[in-house]
Parts: structure tokens; sequence; C-alpha cells
């Protein structure tokens, strides 16, 4: 059987493992569309203080581990031929599969706050977002962080520990609105 898998990130590296576990005999194609291999973004905040270098954020660390049961292949996913179970891609390449997963994650949302958009303003999300990060994160640099969900305080020890004058600007009444409660979101904050 052809399993394809759209999005090589985590949800898809384990969907993968665990298929080629329970059909042996089955062709696993997983297409992601960003250009390193699969990672973990969980280690992004390592990375961010050098604490490991970017292949210490890899799924796995074996470079032939998707070039035998598992084959990833770079791309983006543009549309399905349900009926003829065929997966495009923008660069005009198509896959026959038997059977589609759909494991591609999610994106942060950006404010609709005008200038987001501007050249030293990044999300913290892919390893590409981490690159720019560090290019620009140095002892003294002032850093505005919006946002003190899970994500933006997972990352927020890493921009500290760097040296850099950080402010957390929240629209929530406490941190972690979403998972803390008053007395905890208090805490954190202090
Ligand atoms: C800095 C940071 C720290 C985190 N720390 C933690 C933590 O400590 N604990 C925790 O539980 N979670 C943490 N997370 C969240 C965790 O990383 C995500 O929940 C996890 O990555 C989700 O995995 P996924 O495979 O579902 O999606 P993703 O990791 O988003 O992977 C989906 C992949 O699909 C690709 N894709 C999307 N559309 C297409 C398309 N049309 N064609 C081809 N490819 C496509 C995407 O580019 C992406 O590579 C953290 C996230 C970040 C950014």
């Amino acid at each position: 059987m052809t399993y394809v898998i759209v999005g090589a990130g985590p949800a898809g590296v384990v969907a993968a493992e665990t298929i080629c576990k329970l059909d042996p005999g089955g062709q696993v194609v997983m297409v992601g569309d960003e250009p390193d291999p699969p990672y973990s973004r969980m280690a992004i905040p390592y990375l961010l203080i050098n604490n490991i270098d970017e292949q210490g954020t890899y799924l796995r660390k074996d470079p032939e581990h998707f070039e035998n049961a598992i084959r990833h292949m770079h791309g983006f996913a543009e549309s399905v031929d349900a009926d003829a179970k065929t997966l495009h891609l923008t660069d005009g390449r198509k896959i026959d599969y038997e059977s589609l997963l759909v494991a591609t994650g999610s994106k942060p949302i950006l404010p609709p706050v005008p200038g987001i958009d501007g050249e030293r303003v990044t999300t913290c999300w892919t390893l590409e977002d981490a690159r720019k990060i560090m290019a620009t994160l140095k002892p003294g640099a002032s850093v505005v962080l919006i946002g003190a969900g899970f994500i933006g305080c997972i990352i927020l020890e890493a921009l500290v520990s760097s040296g850099a004058n950080l402010t957390v600007v929240e629209m929530g009444d406490r941190m972690v609105p979403r998972m803390l409660n008053e007395v905890s979101g208090e805490l954190l904050r202090e």
C-alpha cells in the first residue's frame, strides 16, 4: 500500500514510523515544504541559547532515516484529487496514493498590527525564524515579545539568558492566560 503524508513535522514523522511498523511492506512518502530535515520546534529555545546546534533539533539524527522505508520529499501540496487519489504539488509533480494523511500543523497568528510585516519583526515558529532571531539577538539588544502564551513563555527564558533587554506585551490580564489562573500567572510574571 502507498501512504502519502503531507507535513514533515513531529505528527507526520511519528505517523510515518508507525505506519512502517504496522505495514512493513508499505511505501510511505512524506511531503514537507520546509527545507530542513524534520526537526522539533520544541528544541528552538535551546538553539537560541546555543545549547545545541541545528542538528540537535533534528527529530531523527541518522541522515539515512528518511531514505529507506520512509521517503521524505520536499514540496508544497497544492491540491488533492480525491477521485483519482493523487496529490498535486505546486511545482507540478503529482504523487499517487492509496491512503493520504494530512499532518500540516499550524502557523502563528499575526495580529492585524500595522508594520508587523517589517524587517526586524519575526515569529518564532520555524528554524528559519530561529536563524533570524539569532542573527540579531545580542547582549543588550532591545527585544519586544508580543504574546505571553505558552510558546512566548518558553522562548522568554532563552531571550533573557542571551542578555537581551526584554519587554513582554500581553493583551490578557496575566501571563499564559489560557493555561494559568490569576495566582499562577502572577507568580510567573514575578
Ligand atoms: C519555540 C517552540 C517551542 C515549543 N515547545 C513545545 C513544548 O515544550 N511542548 C509541546 O508540547 N509543544 C511545544 N511546541 C509546539 C510543538 O512544536 C507543536 O505542537 C508541534 O510542532 C506540532 O507538530 P505537527 O507535526 O502537528 O505540526 P508542525 O510542527 O507545524 O509540522 C507541520 C509541517 O507541515 C508543513 N506543511 C504545512 N502545509 C503544507 C503543505 N501544504 N505542503 C507541505 N508541507 C506543509 C509545515 O511547514 C510543517 O513543516 C513548541 C513550539 C515552538 C515554536
